[in-house]
């Protein structure tokens, strides 16, 4: 049961690699481009095995009237196949997009800024980099960690736009960045805006609640819902409706409940809303919680889990749902 997203149709534009593994593609809605601030991202429908998924794409840089709205994807290897339909798009392709939304404003009310991006997690970032810079503001400072330059898109727009004020930090040459630094980086007007990967979030989370300054001074935005744990099949049991069911690895929990007529109220499915959640009565092996909905403490409790995302590993689970069969 999901509630939201306007579609309208939209043909793609040009197509371009900007690093290995990330692809630009521009896209024409059919009624124009919407005005968007930076941070926005568009739900693009893609098709995994002919069946309609939701996929969310960040645009890239700021709103200009009457051009296209760009993404940048990074194909991933190990995936459900979101990533590969993008590639496999061409100039002229027909697909359906939603209006932008934005779930990581930029706030104009501080006079220093420190951009974080890790990887693909760019995306957002360079709009804002953009406008803090076409603003006039001067202490605006980046770091751009990624594994490879070769795998790191907008290297040189960037460094153009920012000179000594971009850290880029290629692990390949330079190993792991110390991300305890970043405090140094900071004073108490500083707003950090992240995105990257999980294990960059939860490290400059952290170290930023262990610092000296304000928490809510920290925002950021979550790509997607890589666990600590490789997605593997496991044993799914709802006591109420004597059902038993096998999450298969390529699917989520909601959708093994829907597919077995559970209904669950959902929105994000990035575990973000919270709206999917179900109690845990019982488990073994580990709760992969790959929610950003619960807190540290109430992921430790294991009493609740996001069904849109999270998982279990090496074992099995029993739930009940708000959901009651007439
Ligand atoms: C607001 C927002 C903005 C985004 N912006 C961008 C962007 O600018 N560029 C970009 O490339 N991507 C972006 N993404 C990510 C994008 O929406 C897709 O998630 C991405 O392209 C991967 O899709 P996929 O189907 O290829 O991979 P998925 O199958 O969705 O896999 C993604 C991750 O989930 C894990 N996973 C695989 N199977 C499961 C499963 N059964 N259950 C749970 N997890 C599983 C994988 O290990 C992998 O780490 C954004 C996401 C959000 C929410």
């Amino acid at each position: 049961m999901r509630y939201r997203n306007t579609w309208e149709n939209a043909v793609v534009g040009k197509m371009e690699k900007v690093a290995e593994n990330v692809m630009e593609i521009q896209l024409i809605p059919e009624h124009g481009t919407a005005v968007f601030t930076v941070g926005s991202h568009i739900d693009i429908s893609v098709l995994i095995n002919d069946v309609p998924e939701v996929r969310s794409y960040s645009l890239v840089g700021q709103y200009e009237p009457n051009s296209p709205y760009t993404i940048a994807v990074k194909r991933l290897s190990e995936s459900r196949g979101g990533s590969a339909y993008m590639w496999s798009l061409k100039e002229g392709s027909r697909l359906q997009i939603s209006q932008p939304s934005n779930h990581f404003e930029l706030s104009f009310n501080s006079s220093d800024y420190l951009l974080i991006a890790g990887g693909i997690g760019i995306t957002p970032i360079l709009g804002m980099a953009e406008q803090l810079i076409a603003k006039g503001n001067k202490n605006v400072r980046m770091l751009y960690l990624g594994s490879a330059d070769y795998e790191m898109p907008y290297i040189s727009r960037l460094q153009k736009m920012l000179g000594k004020q971009i850290t880029l930090n290629f692990s390949n040459v330079n190993g792991s960045y110390n991300v305890s630094k970043v405090i140094d980086l900071c004073n108490e007007k500083t707003q950090i805006y992240l995105c990257g990967p999980i294990r960059l979030m939860n490290a400059v989370r952290k170290t930023w609640e262990e610092g000296p300054f304000e928490n809510s001074n920290l925002r950021f935005e979550t790509f997607g819902a890589s666990g600590l744990f490789a997605p593997q099949d496991f044993l799914l049991k709802i006591p109420r409706f004597d059902l038993q069911i096998e999450v298969k690895k390529n699917k989520t929990m909601l959708q093994a409940l829907e597919e077995a007529h559970v209904e669950v109220m959902y929105d994000c499915k990035k575990g973000e809303c919270g709206l999917c959640q179900v109690d845990v009565l019982e488990y073994s092996g580990d709760i992969d919680h790959r929610d950003f909905f619960f807190s540290e403490s109430e992921k430790g409790e294991n009493n609740k889990l996001c069904a849109c995302v999270s998982r279990v590993a090496n074992g099995h689970i029993v739930i009940d749902t708000a959901y009651r069969r007439k």
